[in-house]
């Protein structure tokens, strides 16, 4: 079963249970300033949760496209490590707006996924929130769920929100277990992490409302809100552990490999490629540039980890803009709005890409120099600051490639220079150009202006995060 077949499988039999099927929305969220990306199913129907705005229906189910780079779900340094993550995915959903709530919520994620797929139940692990004794009843009494494979969770895992504001509530989770070739525990259990056992679909129960100041309101009515990866379940479906070895994956893989001259597929830095591809092609088409701020800088950045993965497979020549071809062959069908914007994603790609090989080549042999003289395994934070200032590194670009060598950035004494680079600026500025201002950024990225720096200030926060 193609990922094409399944997303109609799954909008096919909601339909027949009463649901619209809905159109995906714009990766720009256009009800929220607060949202940096569509990180869910769930974003464009957020209004309808608060009961602020009304539709001709109170079921619904979509397969929406979703960026998770940055803002509260961020997953762009999984990608390449974990067999689950995308910066871009796809979400299949079914909805519920004040009509039906857990008990048919659950049933019918139960009855897709083993009815309609024929998953085996043995391989299915369901957890729930751990004070939510309504649902554990749900999956335990009525839908005859083995104890063995059930779990109570906290609110780290099983209490959904979109952002630090706006609809949540618990929710309950289905992993699917890969085999135990594979290495990771259960959920709930202390080795979690591995990728065996994977979360394939989120049933949220969305009963409040979060404001700024953390306190919960109940929503009107309540209602109920599901998430399921296309490429989770298509991995699932089509038997193979990674998304990266499901059919669409393969078919980009294999192109960054024939780009790359490479003839073996079993590279990290492609399958960085096949995903970065999705994100920056359907965020240039949705209407985001690449520049030094917000959603471009977010852009800006995956644009240059893909350049620098591309450069380590021992690419010199201009290339991931030629990417877009085989992504509108493999999804322009189910995104027509992708295949009318080909021609200008080519070419802001192409642009980006130009502009960052000036100096990409000369950063990382800077970085070369600094690596062989090191002692210890931490670049220090002048190293990572120069990176940036002049070679116009990103530094959680820096900090993917000290991944690599088993190393760290000192993120401390990065913000340190930082903050030196801004008090000279601030300096300066008494007696010429105003640089608080907007600066533009220069052709060879020699100065990137500030107006990003609270952007970076977010990243370093984030690594620091432990990510
Ligand atoms: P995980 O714990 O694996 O990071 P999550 O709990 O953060 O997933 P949800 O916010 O619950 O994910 O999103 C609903 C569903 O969307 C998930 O169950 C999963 O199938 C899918 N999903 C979430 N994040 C990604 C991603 N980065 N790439 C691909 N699919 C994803
Ligand atoms: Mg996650
Ligand atoms: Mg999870
Ligand atoms: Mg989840």
């Amino acid at each position: 079963m193609t990922s094409s077949e399944l997303r109609s499988l799954f909008l096919n039999f909601f339909q027949e249970r009463g649901h619209a099927v809905v159109a995906s929305s714009p990766l720009i969220p256009g009800n929220d300033p607060t949202l940096l990306f569509t990180n869910a199913g769930m974003v464009q129907f957020k209004d309808v949760f608060l009961g602020r705005e009304e539709r001709g229906y109170v079921r619904a189910a979509s397969s929406q496209r979703c960026v998770r780079a940055g803002g509260k779900h961020n997953d762009l340094e999984n990608v390449g490590y974990t067999a689950r993550h995308h910066t871009f995915f796809e979400m299949l959903g079914n909805f519920s707006f004040g009509d039906y709530f857990k008990r048919d919520a659950i049933r019918y994620a139960w009855e897709f996924l083993t009815g309609v797929l024929g998953l085996p139940p043995e391989r299915l692990w369901i957890t729930v929130y751990d004070q939510d004794t309504e649902a554990a009843a749900i999956w335990l009494n009525e839908v005859g769920i083995d104890p063995n494979r059930f779990s109570r969770i906290g609110t780290k895992d099983n209490f959904w929100s979109m952002g630090d504001t706006g609809p949540c509530g618990p929710c309950t989770e289905i992993f699917y277990d890969h085999g135990a070739h594979i290495a990771g525990g259960p959920p709930g259990s202390p080795d979690e992490d591995g990728d065996r056992y994977i979360e394939i679909w989120n049933l949220v129960f969305m009963q409040y409302d979060r404001s700024a100041d953390g306190t919960l309101t109940p929503l009107p009515k309540p209602s109920v809100d599901t998430g399921m990866g296309l490429e989770r379940i298509a991995a699932v479906a089509q038997g193979v552990h990674s998304n990266y070895e499901i059919d669409l994956f393969r078919t980009l893989v294999q192109a960054a490999a024939e780009l790359a001259g490479l003839s073996n597929t079993d590279n990290s830095s492609l399958r960085v490629l096949a995903d970065h591809i999705r994100s920056c092609a359907f965020l240039v088409a949705d209407g985001v540039l690449p520049s030094n701020e917000g959603r471009g800088y977010v852009l800006r950045r995956i644009i240059r980890r893909a350049i620098r993965h591309g450069y380590k497979l021992g690419i010199r020549d201009v290339f991931f803009y030629k990417l877009v071809a085989p992504l509108c062959a493999e999804m322009g069908e189910a995104y027509p709005e992708l295949v009318a914007a080909r021609a200008t994603v080519e070419q802001v790609l192409r642009k980006e890409e130009e502009r960052f090989a000036e100096t990409l080549d000369q950063g990382m042999k800077i970085l070369e120099t600094h690596l062989k003289g090191l002692s210890g395994t931490v670049i220090p934070g002048e190293t990572v600051f120069q990176l940036y200032d002049t070679y116009g590194f990103p530094v959680d670009l820096t900090a993917d490639i000290a991944r690599e060598h088993g190393l760290t950035p000192d993120l401390a004494g990065f913000e340190k220079a930082m903050e030196a680079q801004r008090e000279r600026a601030r300096a300066a500025s008494h007696f010429a150009v105003d640089y608080s201002q907007d600066v533009a950024v220069d052709v060879h990225c020699q100065f990137t202006g500030y107006t990003h720096l609270a952007d970076d200030a977010r990243v370093v926060a984030l690594l620091k995060g432990g990510k």
